[in-house]
């Protein structure tokens, strides 16, 4: 028979007749194939039988079609050879043992890669492909995978994700040169992600969050590698650290703060805390002499119930209930440290050693304040306020009312407004701003420091980050001097997040279609099916 128009399996292979049978086309096709054997490499010419192999191939106008190829069996004439006979071999249209031909084989691995098992059974049903979804999953499964070593990345952002509601994370790193997902890694750990950042010595450039375990696995795995503190994470930081002040405010209104480079700043945060604490005790009297409900009460100040009913029941604020000592304070070890100090042990660093094997997990800091007492009885705590060496300024916080709810504003919807440009402030939201800047200072120069700190992240001028973290400094404000430290302590990183154009900002996208995805595969989504998918399609012929 001739050569029929549209129809073509490949070169050297002869289709010898189509014909509609129950429902299907059956092409029926001959090939000779490879002719050297696949054991010994020695060619033949001796053919022996015909091998035939039926293959599920391209629908024809819609209908299902089959096709039936005739491939020669040829003779190896290697006596030494272990093989007697071997079937010829048509690599271009079809691997050993596939029931379907390699160009069908990939349309169903990219069903599978876009849509999934069960959605792409579906579709392929009805354009006349039909593979069960466990098929469709094991295709993607055994050819859908890119080996990932063969891929070089140069710039990669590396975030984490969850695996099990909160239980376990894993890992995921993008590459952010080409937009797409370079590896998920199913735990989330300093080895796991040092091991694969080995691989890929050829990386450059690492973009990351601001917890310190992916920042360590870099220095191991890629230390050639420039490190980026992650810009999202850095505004999440800083929206976290005016959350905490506000939430200081709200709770002790009338708090003050310190001027920098005071010898009490340490000390003032407590003193601070004490008068705020008393000026809040006498505020809940007021209100309930005028007769305002305790639920009212705690709603408008934020005190909880059962330390409201105490105060209503004493004249003078009762004393705080001080929790117990935890792994976290070196009172957890005042018997041990007495006995050291009495023994002549007095080395902070050394019984810092000593604390650690016990089991201490607090500061250094903390330590030497404890110690501070036993060394220099003399200067007590409570003689302390007398002898400072500057004034104490304080300056009024209240809590800040929306002016049309009445109610106070959250910490949380504070910390969301100061991080808001005016340009983008609905008018309500401005008017809450205005409401939080007349009554909390420290508000306003948060507000002001957070706006030249977004500023910064899209200056690209990395030299204008050591003003702004001597400026938070300089602020007074204990929660944004904090977040300044921790800067510090990550400088170069957050210097390259100003400087450098690279950001996790596709993570976070990726990380959002991990998350559909996994819903999406119901109990399916075991790490393997749920990494080929996130990673991009590869075209695999064999
Ligand atoms: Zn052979």
């Amino acid at each position: 028979m001739g050569k029929r128009p549209g129809l073509a399996l490949g070169p050297d292979i002869s289709i010898e007749s189509v014909e509609l049978s129950q429902e299907r086309w059956v092409i029926r096709a001959d090939a000779r194939g490879t002719r050297s054997c696949p054991s010994c490499g020695w060619s033949s010419s001796s053919r022996h039988s015909w091998h035939v192999r039926r293959l599920q191939d391209f629908p024809i106008q819609g209908t299902a079609a089959i096709v039936e190829l005739r491939l020669a069996r040829w003779r190896c004439r290697n006596d030494t050879c272990a093989n007697r006979t071997f079937v010829g071999r048509l690599p271009a249209l079809v691997v050993p043992f596939a029931r379907r031909t390699s160009r069908l084989g990939e349309i169903v691995r990219l069903f599978g890669h876009a849509a999934g098992g069960r959605v792409s059974e579906r579709l392929l049903r009805r354009l006349a492909m039909p593979a069960s979804r466990d098929t469709v999953l094991r295709e993607l499964k055994k050819r859908g995978v890119r080996n990932v070593a063969s891929v070089p990345v140069r710039i990669v952002g590396i975030d984490d994700w969850c695996w099990q509601k909160g239980d376990t994370y894993g890992s995921i790193i993008v590459d952010l040169e080409r937009r797409s997902v370079a590896d998920i890694l199913p735990v989330r750990s300093v080895a796991s992600t040092q091991d694969w950042l080995e691989q890929h010595p050829e990386i450059e450039v690492v973009s990351r969050d601001r917890c310190g375990l992916y920042a360590q696995a870099v220095r191991q795995g890629a230390p050639q590698a420039r490190q980026i503190a992650d810009r999202f994470h850095l505004v999440q930081n800083l929206r976290m650290a005016i959350e905490r002040q506000m939430a200081r405010v709200s709770r002790f209104p009338g708090r003050s703060f310190l001027p920098p480079g005071s010898d009490a700043e340490r000390e003032a945060p407590r003193q601070a805390s004490r008068e705020a604490r008393l000026g809040l005790f006498h505020y809940v009297k007021a209100l309930h002499a005028g007769g305002m409900s305790v639920a009212r009460i705690k709603e408008k100040t934020g005190v909880g119930r059962q330390t409201l009913i105490r105060w209503l029941d004493s004249d003078d604020l009762p004393a705080r209930r001080h929790p117990k000592p935890t792994l976290r304070s070196p009172a957890y070890f005042r018997e041990f440290l007495e006995q050291q100090w009495a023994a002549g042990n007095r080395r902070g660093r050394q019984l810092l050693h000593d604390l650690r094997h016990r089991g201490y997990i607090g500061s250094h800091s903390h330590l030497a304040r404890f110690l501070a007492e036993w060394r220099h009885p003399d200067r007590a705590t409570g003689t302390k306020t007398e002898t400072r060496s500057m004034p104490t300024v304080f300056v009024e916080e209240n809590m800040a009312i929306d002016p049309v709810t009445g109610w106070q504003i959250s910490p949380q919807v504070a910390a969301a407004l100061c991080l808001t440009p005016t340009g983008m402030l609905t008018p309500r939201q401005q008017q809450k701003v205005t409401a939080l800047k007349q009554s909390s200072p420290s508000f306003a120069v948060m507000r002001r420091l957070a706006m030249l700190f977004r500023g910064l992240l899209r200056s690209k001028k990395a030299e204008k980050l050591e003003p702004w973290l001597r400026a938070a400094k300089d602020s007074a404000i204990p929660s944004l001097q904090q977040f300044a430290g921790t800067l510090r302590r990550d400088f170069t990183a957050v210097r390259n997040a100003i400087a450098l154009p690279w950001s996790n900002g596709q993570a976070e996208g990726q990380i959002n279609r991990l998350k559909t995805l996994k819903r999406a595969m119901y109990g399916r989504a075991g790490i393997e099916l749920l990494r080929i998918r996130m990673m991009p399609f590869e075209a695999q012929p064999n």
